[in-house]
């Protein structure tokens, strides 16, 4: 795939969904090491309601307003600090945007921005805060560097991109949550939203690689 198209785009969104579900369990207990151990249980819950909510669905002419409705989706079901975290990555880089009818890599990665900076901007992390902002950033500087190349060579750099992120906030304090109580005795851990940043960057990959 080249572009995304409207079908396209919902498609992924469904795919990505159904992959974080099944990784309820690992994302739990990723964070059940250092958090409170229930960041599965929230994306799950956010992504069941993506899922409702796509389906219900008709008549969409935006690829952007998908996004919209999936960001929402996120906002309303799994409330707390990361219902707004992740649901600003889906919501912040669509909402305001004008209607369009595909979604190029160029516009994949202008939209990944922008939902960083509204995450950096709600949130107050920065790099090496030990939070999904550690792997967000990487995979916009990713797929701003490598948009020219086409949509899977982009999502194949950006993949690599969280994954280094993920590996990296294993050395890092935490600046937020529990965590942030267990002071050097986070380190040698991961942090769980950076990991959902690498399974929602990765179901894109899967998906646009078909
Ligand atoms: P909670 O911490 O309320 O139990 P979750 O377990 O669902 O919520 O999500 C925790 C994740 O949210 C963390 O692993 C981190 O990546 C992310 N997070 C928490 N606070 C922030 C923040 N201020 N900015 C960015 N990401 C954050
Ligand atoms: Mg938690
Ligand atoms: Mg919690």
């Amino acid at each position: 795939l080249e572009t995304l198209n409207v079908s396209d785009t919902k498609n992924m969104l469904l795919y990505i969904a159904n992959k974080i579900i099944s990784n309820k369990p690992y994302l739990t207990e990723v964070d059940s090491k250092i958090g409170d151990g229930d960041h599965g249980i929230g994306m799950a819950l956010g992504m069941e309601e993506v899922k409702k909510v796509l389906h219900r669905l008709n008549g969409v002419d935006s690829v952007y307003k998908l996004f919209e409705e999936a960001g929402n989706a996120m906002l309303m079901s799994m409330g707390g600090a990361s219902g707004v975290i992740f649901g600003s990555m889906y919501l912040a880089g669509a909402k305001d945007m004008p209607s369009k009818e595909c979604l190029t890599a160029f516009d994949l990665a202008d939209m990944e921005e922008k939902s960083l900076n509204s995450v950096v901007e709600i949130g107050h992390a920065g790099l090496g805060d030990k939070t999904m902002v550690d792997a967000l950033h990487p995979v916009v500087i990713a797929m701003k560097n490598n948009a020219d190349k086409g949509l899977l060579e982009m999502l194949l750099a950006a993949e690599e991109a969280a994954k280094t992120g993920v590996e990296n906030t294993k050395k890092y304090v935490a600046k937020f949550g529990r965590a942030k109580s267990l002071g050097e005795r986070a380190v040698g851990f991961q942090d769980a939203g950076a990991t959902s940043v690498y399974l929602i960057i990765q179901g894109m990959r899967e998906f646009v690689e078909g």
